[in-house]
């Protein structure tokens, strides 16, 4: 690996990007220094690009690209930062490599949200070190913008590690053999007439119980940015299914030694080890679980997004849109299908029955929406509206902390009936004193 930047830091002593790498390097972290270069001029910077480009097949490794940086971390710091990229620095991308073969047909594919994917299957071509066997065609419409065939000799991409694309057919190469494609009205796995959406390009297999939209969605949840269940391949999910071991994520978690070793090729080593994996799996983030719901429009990124900003699912499945709408990063598309989601009854008992099975979401550090982050409160006298232990679970669950004493390092003292000494201590310090009513409305009263 090849350090590149560092992220929070008490104390820097240096002044610019390039002495940070230098610093690096001294602590024994290794930088790409023989590529790194301070450039003066807009051109400098051009041309350095480009001598990159055309050295990157010299690389032993794979390059898609270069990035430029202001180089003084003061300015750096007065740019500041776009939601998800610093206004400092930006990315050069090299052209991506291509390479001709021959397309030898081309299948529909239905994903986990039910759309029809046309994938072309290749000639294996190797493409900037990997050897690419399909590509994706993207949608009927550009299969006919592009006239690409069964058949045909086209061009293929891949620009970094994205899915390689067919760029075009070479047409003047056509033997009259090549076919046209077009893809049926029915989904290729369940039969049923597909679905186009008004504004869409996208042809959708309306059938939820669709077995190809079944495994797709147990393939999500699994993956690695997801519930991370390692050795739960393609393979074993599809015969789970077929054996109706498994109809919903939850299921998963029910499944036992015997109902492993009823499926192909599975021995009890590799049995006991899957079993491991998926309980493993119960410790997680709540931002891989809100990856692994999936739901709609809900990437891994998004999702990070909204588990700093609500800390606990319960929190994230009452937010209005309108709540949602005012994070930053959650446009309205995603703000109707994150609400859609949880407003579904179906899919908040998916979720309850999954924490019951036992996965236990890692609490925030600090929850930053919260009044209550870091501050330190002290509970004295007798609540009438809620048990101590209520007030206490408010407290924490909205990142706050519990003390049995007033001190200086009190934030708040929440005073119920006959407080006795404690509530003198607080008046003394000139800490902030809430009664019940003035706590529920600092966290908008969210008991369960
Ligand atoms: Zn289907």
């Amino acid at each position: 690996m090849f350090c590149y930047g560092i992220g929070t830091v008490s104390e820097l002593s240096c002044d610019t990007h390039h002495e940070l790498m230098i610093l690096l390097q001294q602590w024994g972290l290794r930088v790409n220094k023989p590529y790194i270069r301070i450039c003066g001029t807009p051109t400098e910077v051009i041309d350095y690009c480009r001598h990159l480009e055309d050295i990157r097949e010299q690389f032993f490794y794979e390059i898609d690209g270069a990035v430029i940086k202001v180089n003084s971390l003061d300015m750096q710091t007065r740019l500041g930062q776009k939601s998800r990229s610093p206004r400092w620095s930006m990315a050069y991308k090299f052209k991506p490599t291509q390479e001709t073969t021959t397309i030898t047909r081309i299948h529909v594919q239905v994903g986990r949200t039910g759309a029809l994917t046309p994938v072309a299957h290749l000639k294996p071509v190797e493409l900037s070190g990997v050897i690419v066997r399909r590509a994706t065609l993207h949608n009927q419409e550009e299969i006919d913008k592009k006239d690409i065939r069964e058949g045909d000799l086209v061009i293929v991409q891949r620009a970094g590690d994205v899915i390689p694309e067919v760029v075009k057919a070479i047409k003047s190469k056509r033997t009259g053999r090549e076919k046209r494609f077009t893809m049926s009205s029915r989904c290729p796995v369940c039969g049923s007439d597909v679905v186009k959406r008004e504004g869409e390009v996208v042809v959708r297999c309306p059938n939820s119980n669709c077995p190809a939209q079944v495994k797709g969605a147990f393939k999500h949840f699994v993956s690695k940015g997801a519930m991370n269940i390692d050795g739960l391949g393609d393979k074993i999910i599809a015969q789970l299914i077929q054996k109706g071991l498994i109809e919903e994520e939850v299921d998963l978690y029910r499944l036992d030694l015997d109902d492993l070793l009823k499926l192909d090729k599975i021995k009890e080593k590799s049995a006991t080890n899957l079993l491991r994996a998926i309980e493993n799996s119960k410790k997680t983030t709540l931002a891989r679980f809100i990856y692994a719901l999936g739901i709609r429009h809900v990437g891994e990124y998004v999702a990070v997004i909204l588990a700093d900003h609500f800390g606990y699912i319960e929190r994230l499945g009452k937010a209005t849109e309108e709540d949602l709408i005012t994070i930053d990063g959650i446009g309205p598309q995603i703000a109707e299908s994150i609400y859609a989601y949880f407003e579904d009854q179906h899919n908040r008992d998916h979720i309850n029955w999954l924490i019951q099975t036992g996965i236990e979401l890692e609490a925030p550090s600090l929850p930053p929406a919260s009044p209550a982050a870091g501050k330190t409160f002290v509970i004295t006298g007798s609540l009438s509206s809620m048990k101590r232990s209520e007030a206490k679970e408010v407290i924490t669950r909205n990142g706050g902390r519990i003390a049995s004493s007033v001190s200086g390092n009190t934030d708040y003292l929440i005073a119920g009936e006959s407080p006795g000494s404690k509530l003198r201590k607080a008046r003394n310090l000139g800490i902030a004193i809430l009664n019940e009513d003035e706590l529920l409305k600092l966290f908008g009263d969210d008991r369960e």
